[in-house]
């Protein structure tokens, strides 16, 4: 028996508008509270969890930016040469990207998604890590760096394996007693939402599963720790989309060339441009303002987002869309989805949940990078905890003034 097992559990989009009515974990987790989520998508988001830092600090932003100097797409160009009915097709991007993350050692997500092939060599992708895994970041470290420095035994969800695997690989590690600390991370939610939608029967059940397993990981994990810390919390919600956006169209149609006046990224929700020019860079922002459906963000509230890049990495001008929009087709897709995300943190639906056995929540914990702040702390708890550090009663005697004085006092010692 050990003494305690912080135990953090991140389902992907399961958002506080999803659970908020509801019963999900309640009697498990009964302390609820709205985070505010990150300017960006999961490749933005869940980096920001796991290092405690924004994205103006981490770097972990959006996944494609033009960079042709550093592109390591060049050996795709041929294959610009291939019909659009099999380049766009999702099943071959899915093999090809299996194909190119092995070829350029690529260790985190990757997904071609949409990018036309004629274009590929101008961008690079930016997640070539996996932030997942120690000296996943772009720019400093993350909880597994902290982890490893402290030599704190902890258990990580691996993607690769499917969840089923992951929680019985949890679970076996839980058996043994040999963790400090266990991150566990969901992704089936997130694809079933985008899918789907935030009304769907569908998704009931799929809490209904996620709670069971987490009552299941709790039982195991109370026969063998005497106190478990449990936390149950998400990157961002999901908004259904109702209006499709064809924003290539729009500005395909202006009297500007791509590639020779600008480039851009279409994400689903924002597009990212950069100008090699004075009149591309006027003649696409009047034509944005024209768009009732976005708006173009200006610096300072890209500041405010922690989302503001001052060598414009990730494009010059960012135009996001309004929450329930969707840009289609785009270079992440060919063809509508019922729901997004990556909207305005502010938006409805895109804010966080975390929900917690733990009482002691500090007004601090507002916004999903602080969730760092509860696994670092915890983590380190856990350990002198575990390894019987903390708490070692010493009786000391003294007798100043000719007294006899008996003293406990509790020692921290943080191995
Ligand atoms: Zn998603």
């Amino acid at each position: 028996m050990k003494s305690v097992l912080p135990l953090f559990v991140f389902i992907d989009a399961c958002g506080w508008e999803i659970i908020k009515d509801g019963d999900f974990v309640r009697d498990v987790a009964p302390q609820r509270k709205r985070l505010e989520s990150v300017f960006g998508y999961s490749s933005t988001c869940v980096p920001s969890i796991l290092s405690g830092h924004w994205p103006d600090e981490h770097r972990n932003w959006s996944y494609f930016v033009y960079d042709p100097k550093h592109s390591p797409f060049k050996m795709l160009r041929p294959l610009r040469w291939l019909p659009k009915a099999v380049t766009s097709r999702r099943i071959f991007r899915r093999w090809l990207s299996k194909f190119v993350k092995a070829k350029l050692n690529f260790r985190g997500y990757f997904d071609l998604y949409n990018i036309p092939f004629k274009y590929i060599s101008l961008f690079d992708f930016t997640e070539k890590k996996s932030p997942l895994k120690p000296g996943g970041m772009n720019r400093g470290p993350n909880i597994f760096d902290f982890l490893e420095m402290r030599d704190i035994p902890y258990h990580v969800s691996n993607p690769a394996r499917s969840e089923d695997e992951n929680l019985n690989d949890l679970l076996e590690h839980i058996e043994r007693e040999v963790l400090d600390f266990a991150f566990v991370y969901w992704p089936e939610l997130d694809g079933l939402l985008h899918r789907v939608g935030n009304q769907s029967l569908q998704i009931a059940p799929k809490l209904h599963e996620y709670e069971a397993r987490i009552k299941k990981l709790m039982a195991t994990a109370q026969k063998h720790y005497d106190e478990v810390r449990l936390y149950v919390f998400s990157d961002h919600g999901m908004a259904n989309c109702d209006e499709y956006l064809d924003l290539r169209a729009k500005i395909d149609a202006l009297p500007v060339k791509f590639k020779k006046d600008y480039a851009v990224v279409y994400d689903s929700t924002m597009a990212r441009f950069w100008f090699f020019n004075d009149t591309a860079r006027r003649v696409i922002s009047e034509a944005l303002k024209k768009i009732p459906q976005g708006r173009v963000v200006p610096d300072h509230e890209l500041k405010t987002l922690r989302a503001y890049f001052s060598d414009r990495y990730f494009g010059e001008l960012i135009f996001l869309v309004n929450e329930g929009t969707l840009i289609v087709p785009s270079h992440m897709g060919e063809r509508p989805i019922r729901a997004m995300h990556g909207y305005h943190p502010r938006d409805k639906h895109s804010y966080a949940a975390l929900m917690t056995n733990q009482t002691d929540i500090s007004d601090e914990v507002s916004a999903i990078p602080d969730i760092y702040k509860l696994m670092a702390r915890d983590a380190v708890e856990a350990k002198a905890e575990n390894s019987g550090a903390i708490n070692k009663i010493i009786s000391i005697e003294t007798s100043p003034l000719g007294g006899v004085i008996n003293g406990k006092i509790a020692i921290k010692a943080m191995a």
